[in-house]
This record gives C-alpha cells, sequence and structure tokens, in this order.
C-alpha cells in the first residue's frame, strides 16, 4: 500500500543538519467555513516566525525553514482541493527538497513544528486508525471499482474491463420466447451478480475493511441481496450517485458516508466501553484510569475524543506518564508539568501496539475527560 511507505519515508527522513517544518492543519470544512484555515496557518506561521531566530539551527537552515513556510503557505492557499477531507499533514525541508503532503480523514489539532526530524506522531495516529474503503458503483450494463486510503481515490479500471461483453453474451442467450421486459430484468440481474462476484475477488485480493455501494437507488437496492457474505460484514452503506461521477465526487460523498457510520459505530462501541468499565469488566475510563493500564501493558483499544486535553508529565527516558506529579517515581529526574500530554500517550499507544480509535465530539466519553481504553486482560 501507497501510503504506508510514504509514511516509512518521512519517518525515516534524514535532514543532516537541516530542520524540517511540519504541519498539522484541521481543514474540516464544516467547522471551518471560508477557508478560515487559512487564517489559522497565517497565525501558526507568525508566532512561529518571531522565536525562530531563537533555534539553534545555522543561517542556511533558517533559510530553508523560511521557504518552507512560504511553499506550505502557496500549498494551502492554491493548490490544496478538499474533498471531504478533514485534516492536513505537510513535511518539508526546502534544503533537501524534502515535501510530503498527507490529506486525512480525521481532524488534527493545529500545530506547526521545526525540528531535526518530522513530527509523525500525530500522523501515525491517524494511520493506525484508517481503514481501506472499497467503492463499487454499478448500473445496469456497467461498474466501477475504487479503492479509498487516508482521503485517497484510485480507480481499479482493470476490474470491470470485460464485464458488458460476458455479460451481453451470458445474459441474452437463450432467452428469446421471453418478454422483451424478462429480457431487461435478466439481464440486470445477471449483470449485477457478476459485480458482486468481481467485488468478492477483489476483496480477497486487496482485503478491504470496508464496503459502500454506489449509483442509482433501485440498481443499488437490487445489488446488495447479491454480496457474499464476507462482503455484508463489511458493508457500511450507500450513496445515490449517478454512474458517471468524477472520482473527486466519489470521494466526498463516500467520506461522508464513511462518517456518519464511523459516529454510529462510535458511539456503540464507547457506550460498551462505558457499561462494561461501570461493571468492572475490561475496560477503564478517564486519564488516570487509561494512562495507568496503558502502562500495565493492558490497553488494546484506547478511546479518545479528539478534542480532549490533559495537563500533566512525561519522563521519556522511562517513558513513565501520570496527569500529575513533580518527578518521575522511576529515575527520580525532576520533570516539568506539560500542558497537554496527549502527544506521548498517542506515542506510547502506538510503541505498544495499541488500535486507536479517534472520537469526533460530542460523545459519551466526554464525561470521564475524553478518554477511556479497552484492555486485553484486568490487571
Ligand atoms: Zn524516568
Amino acid at each position: 500500500m501507497i501510503q504506508r511507505e510514504e509514511i516509512e519515508k518521512v519517518r525515516q527522513f534524514q535532514s543532516g543538519e537541516h530542520p524540517v517544518t511540519s504541519l498539522y492543519l484541521n481543514i474540516d470544512a464544516e467547522s471551518h467555513p471560508y477557508r478560515k484555515w487559512e487564517v489559522q496557518l497565517k497565525n501558526l506561521i507568525k508566532e512561529k516566525k518571531e522565536g525562530l531566530e531563537g533555534l539553534d539551527f545555522s543561517r542556511k537552515g533558517l533559510h530553508s525553514v523560511r521557504e518552507d513556510f512560504e511553499r506550505i503557505q502557496k500549498y494551502v492557499q492554491l493548490e490544496l482541493e478538499i474533498n471531504g477531507t478533514m485534516g492536513l499533514a505537510v513535511f518539508s525541508c526546502s534544503a533537501e527538497n524534502f515535501w510530503r503532503t498527507f490529506q486525512l480523514t480525521v481532524s488534527v489539532k493545529d500545530r506547526l513544528t521545526v525540528d531535526r526530524s518530522p513530527y509523525v506522531i500525530p500522523l501515525l495516529a491517524v494511520f493506525n486508525g484508517a481503514r481501506k474503503i472499497c467503492v463499487v458503483l454499478a448500473d445496469r450494463n456497467r461498474g466501477r471499482i475504487f479503492e479509498i486510503v487516508l482521503g485517497h481515490i484510485r480507480e481499479h479500471h482493470d476490474v470491470f474491463s470485460n464485464v458488458p461483453d460476458k455479460v451481453r453474451a451470458g445474459g441474452w442467450h437463450g432467452y428469446e420466447e421471453k418478454t422483451i421486459q424478462r429480457h431487461i430484468q435478466d439481464h440486470v440481474l445477471h449483470h449485477l451478480k457478476s459485480i458482486a462476484d468481481l467485488a468478492l475477488s477483489f476483496f480477497k485480493q486487496e482485503n478491504f475493511d470496508r464496503l459502500i455501494l454506489g449509483g442509482i437507488k433501485e440498481v443499488v437496492s437490487n445489488l446488495r441481496p447479491l454480496l457474499h457474505s464476507y462482503l455484508e460484514d463489511k458493508y457500511i452503506g450507500e450513496m445515490d450517485i449517478p454512474f458517471e461521477s468524477d472520482p473527486k465526487t466519489i470521494l466526498k460523498k463516500s467520506l461522508e458516508v464513511e462518517r456518519l457510520y464511523m459516529a454510529r459505530e462510535h458511539a456503540r462501541l464507547v457506550s460498551n466501553l462505558v457499561t462494561v468499565s461501570k461493571s468492572h469488566g475490561n475496560g477503564v475510563l478517564g486519564w488516570e484510569n487509561t494512562l495507568r493500564a496503558l502502562q500495565r501493558n493492558q490497553v488494546q483499544q484506547l478511546f479518545i475524543q479528539s478534542d480532549a486535553r490533559s495537563q500533566g508529565i512525561y519522563c521519556d527516558r522511562c517513558r513513565y506518564l501520570d496527569v500529575a506529579g513533580e518527578r518521575c517515581p522511576l529515575c527520580n529526574r525532576d520533570l516539568a508539568l506539560r500542558d497537554d500530554i496527549v502527544d506521548p500517550l498517542i506515542g506510547e499507544a502506538l510503541a505498544r501496539n495499541c488500535q486507536i480509535e479517534q472520537v469526533a465530539p460530542p460523545s459519551e466519553l466526554e464525561r470521564y475527560g475524553g478518554i477511556g481504553a479497552v484492555l486485553r486482560f484486568r490487571g
């Protein structure tokens, strides 16, 4: 999968002596009308520029950072197209001619960092929660298939390229004595059956996590009962959309379908988590309990509302995390209280192979500080 390779390239990027600029920007059109994120970005850059001279980088390094800022600003103003995506990540090191952008299907906290290496934790967290979506479009005699990963859409032209001929040969042959109406019904049904078969073989090959069906309503409603049970398990919704729609429109609509599904799914999972935690089963709620469970390697699935924050301490030597304190109880080192420990928390969760679910607000988690976890075992 290209996305994973791309992320790996960013993670392993070594700039040598030059600083790397990393940007995360919330580009959710619903909460930011009129491309308000452009203003946000301007402010982030202005703030960062003021502190730039104080950073320990060479003249050439600082020049490279200023070029990064310019390029990022130009990209966001002129090139960025929003197709239902909610977050943006950009990594740039102009002196090394390094540039990568990612559009994300969840919103992210606005942040601009300049450091010796790319700041990838938020990107890894999003990727950890990302699912591969397959979209199948059908009309009466054609099919199209798409794959969506992390806000990128790709059409697989090869999958359906030979469908019409097959359908014509198989669908019309031997039905001469029946009425025209009957011919058409058989033809469509036969055609939809072959689409369902091709979708199944595509699934066996690509192993996607979610399936969305699209096309005019009556065609889609005839297609769904023909799906193999493997595909029915992956089905998350359908969309009423013209067959000829361009990929951008399909992406936007698909992400809307996914967002609605995720809202329902997260509500269900969080509600289960609350029930389980309250009955002293395999679940915890709130910052203190979750941090403790995480450090005991108990956490299987971490639920965090995307706007959740907590102050606390973090010892990067011992990987100790707490909501309060002055020193690390393991190495006794003095630690400064941080305004927000979400980043080290996510870093720890990733390092411990936890599944991370970023829940869109509002949610039932809000009553518990926006955080909780399903446990592998109870301590
Ligand atoms: Zn320590």
